[in-house]
């Protein structure tokens, strides 16, 4: 279920996003550099990335009390735990000698989370920052919303969990607000906000005031999603954002270059890094059937009809409307990089695709690479039958389907011999 729950959240996230772009999302440590230069209340931090930093580090950074936390591209990291058997992304000790043990532990093994893949995420950096009496947890998250048609702010007083489990048991205990993207955040919505976030007396116009100042950082950066969970109240009376993300949205890029040159492409996923350098759209999943599509809508009924059919697909990849012969080699690269996939599954209808073209593709694909796995082919469309003929005439063992249904029924059934 978790599988599935996380295939279905990102597939939806790259189909609201334009086909053929993807959101660039930072990590913690990058998105707090970008919280503290915009004025918003963050912790003091350095980052360790092997065992002389984690050795040293705390020599220019007395602290009451640290909190060491693990930085991958995911949530959930206080609830996860290592390939190592180590618990928990995030600790807290007083004793600054605590502190390489526990780097010790966390980089170069992969922590596991509710949002990561099953195998988890290789740690390459360690945050360690000076930890906050936290008195409350509260949960700010700005995002431009389609319902909305512009950005919301939703908040909850019930921060630090699962936002998720919160939306579900206790719905009263979230709000969202619509902000006028040309208006902004007003004083009076921002107290409002504050209010429901149970943010009391003083304290209530500090909740407003970092309240304004993420409103102002989300507009400056062209961010899609800045979640601050928690926001918290501490035993002093400040309100800190404890644990920050950010996600920008690729169109603006030409604008916002400072902040794609972050970009840390050795936490991408190298399948989807590769398929982003050739302009492919692709997400892995946890199956076995690779498939090659072009259209998401496409995509999302052939990934059903595998399903359907007792098959698994391993990825979803949409070639898009203008693909050239070099980018079905590259897709098929991508789609046998995965070692998973036994077997691949084509599956194009030829609108403003010329079948031709994928054909020709898929015969240079086949035989540079030496393809030793079954291939099922469908194409319906534009220049079909030349396409067929020298699908026929390649000499390549390819297994031709003439619809959707009989293609997936083969993909499945190879898999069985
Ligand atoms: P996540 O699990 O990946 O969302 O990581 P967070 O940064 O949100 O940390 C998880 C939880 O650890 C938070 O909800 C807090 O309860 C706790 N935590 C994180 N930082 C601190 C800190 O500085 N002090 C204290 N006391 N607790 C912290
Ligand atoms: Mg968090």
């Amino acid at each position: 279920m978790a599988g599935l729950w996380r295939n279905s959240l990102r597939l939806q996230k790259s189909l609201t996003s334009k086909m053929q772009t993807r959101n660039l999302n930072l990590m913690e440590y990058q998105s707090k550099n970008l919280l503290d230069k915009h004025s918003v209340c963050v912790q003091k931090f350095k980052m360790v990335e092997n065992k002389e930093e984690a050795q040293t580090v705390a020599e220019d950074f007395r602290v009451k009390e640290y909190v060491i936390k693990a930085q991958i591209l995911a949530g959930g990291r206080g609830l996860g735990h290592f390939d190592n058997g180590f618990k928990g992304g995030v600790h807290i000790t007083k004793d600054p000698k605590k502190i390489f043990p526990i780097v010790e532990q966390m980089v170069g093994h992969r922590l596991i989370t509710k949002q990561t893949p099953k195998d988890g995420i290789e740690v390459k950096k360690v945050m360690v920052a000076e930890s906050v009496d936290i008195l409350r947890e509260t949960y700010v998250c700005i995002l431009m919303d389609r319902q909305h048609n512009g950005p919301v702010i939703i908040a909850s007083p019930a921060g630090g969990t699962d936002i998720e489990d919160v939306a579900k048991k206790t719905p009263h205990l979230i709000q969202t607000t619509p902000v006028d993207i040309f208006e902004g955040v007003t004083d009076a919505k921002a107290q409002s906000i504050a209010e429901f976030l149970q943010f009391k007396g003083e304290l209530k116009n500090k909740a407003a005031d970092e309240i304004k100042k993420l409103w102002s950082l989300f507009l400056k950066v062209d961010a899609l999603q800045l979640e601050i969970n928690p926001l918290v109240e501490t035993d002093d009376k400040q309100v800190v954002s404890v644990d920050a993300k950010l996600g920008f949205d690729d169109n603006a890029k030409f604008r916002q270059q400072d902040i794609f040159a972050m970009e840390d492409a050795t936490e991408m996923d190298p399948q989807e890094y590769e398929a982003s350098k050739h302009n492919l759209n692709y997400i892995r999943m946890d199956g076995n059937i690779g498939c090659l599509v072009n259209g998401a809508g496409l995509a999302m009924a052939t990934m059903d009809i595998i399903k359907l059919h007792g098959g698994e697909p391993a990825n979803f990849l949409d070639v898009g409307g203008s693909v050239k012969e070099d980018q079905v080699f590259h897709a098929f690269n991508i789609i046998t990089g995965d070692k998973n996939v036994k077997a691949i599954l084509v599956n194009v209808f030829g609108g403003i695709v010329n079948c031709e073209t994928i054909a020709k593709g898929i015969i240079t694909a086949c035989r540079n690479m030496k393809l030793s796995i079954p291939l099922v082919v469908r194409l319906e469309g534009t220049n079909v039958l030349p396409a067929k003929k020298l699908l026929a005439e390649s000499g390549l063992q390819i297994l031709p389907a003439s619809n959707l249904e009989e293609a997936a029924q083969k993909a499945v059934s190879a898999l069985k011999q």
